[in-house]
């Protein structure tokens, strides 16, 4: 049945949390964390905010992101605040389903993608069944994890049919001075689009598109973005030759530290708003 579950927000600010102004001296020393897990050939990124609120973007290929997920969460911690899937590839939504079977999730964000895929209808499935609060991906939607703390959709502005990594959500992470650029699957055409449009794309890290496939990582994006770090979410030895030799080449021609999981295994950075720290 259409519209049976519609989503409770369209172009909206949805605020996860937000700290009562007489609380702010209390986030002295307190820092976000933001990892790259290693999850294979695929993407998965968990975040915690400075008073601790959770989101993960995509899930991997697999259950592998539970392990993950255990190494960077408390143990006795079994709720995530937001889950959001970039688009409905397996790479991004496999682990997706184990993890919303396995933990309390308060809101699902999506961009309602009509591509048809198994995994995707069964996160569905469980929205329904656990009620969670769904959250439409488009872009000027901003939600606001923490004080201070703002994801804001870039894109997609309207979705096309067919390729789901057309319509992969790209979203600015920002903590008071420093932002990181998350871009899924998308590929050159979007970061085209998204180059050549109004929006400020600089950010000190950049989680590159489509596990460093030639096919995403426009020179022209890449030199408006201009990251610090370059993040790279990849299988060791994956059949697809991810990442390129020209992606790595363009990441450091715009003078790009780059960090990737085949290599680096999980990526972990910390950061106060002001400064960056790589943790690993
Ligand atoms: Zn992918």
């Amino acid at each position: 049945m259409k519209n049976k579950f519609p989503y409770i927000f369209s172009l909206a600010l949805i605020i996860i949390a937000f700290l009562a102004w007489s609380t702010v001296f209390g986030l002295e020393g307190r820092k976000l964390n933001f990892y790259v897990l290693d999850i294979g050939q695929g993407d998965a990124i968990f975040i915690e905010t400075p008073t601790k609120n959770q989101i993960l973007i995509d899930g991997g290929p697999d259950n592998s992101v539970l392990e993950e997920l255990g190494e960077v969460m408390p143990f006795h911690d079994r709720s995530i605040d937001v889950v959001m899937m970039t688009h409905p590839n397996l790479d991004h939504v496999a682990g997706l389903v184990d993890v919303l079977k396995n933990y309390d999730v308060k809101y699902f964000v999506d961009t309602d993608d009509g591509y048809y895929l198994a995994g995707y209808e069964e996160l569905k499935k469980i929205i329904r069944e656990k009620n969670i609060t769904r959250i439409k991906a488009e872009r000027g939607a901003r939600i606001i994890l923490d004080r201070g703390v703002e994801l804001t959709i870039l894109h997609p502005d309207k979705l096309v049919s067919g390729d789901p990594n057309q319509n992969s959500v790209v979203a600015k992470l920002s903590f008071g001075e420093i932002d990181f650029l998350l871009t899924g699957d998308a590929e050159k055409g979007e970061e085209l689009k998204l180059a050549q449009g109004e929006d400020n794309l600089e950010s000190e890290v950049l989680k590159v598109g489509h596990h460093g496939s030639k096919t995403s990582s426009n020179p022209l994006f890449l030199e408006k973005v201009k990251p610090d770090y370059a993040l790279i979410s990849v299988g060791a030895k994956n059949r697809y030759g991810h990442p390129t030799k020209q992606v790595l080449e363009a990441l450091e021609e715009v003078g790009a530290q780059i960090f990737r999981t085949d290599l680096d295994s999980r990526i972990h950075l910390e950061s106060d708003g002001e400064s960056l720290t790589v943790v690993k």
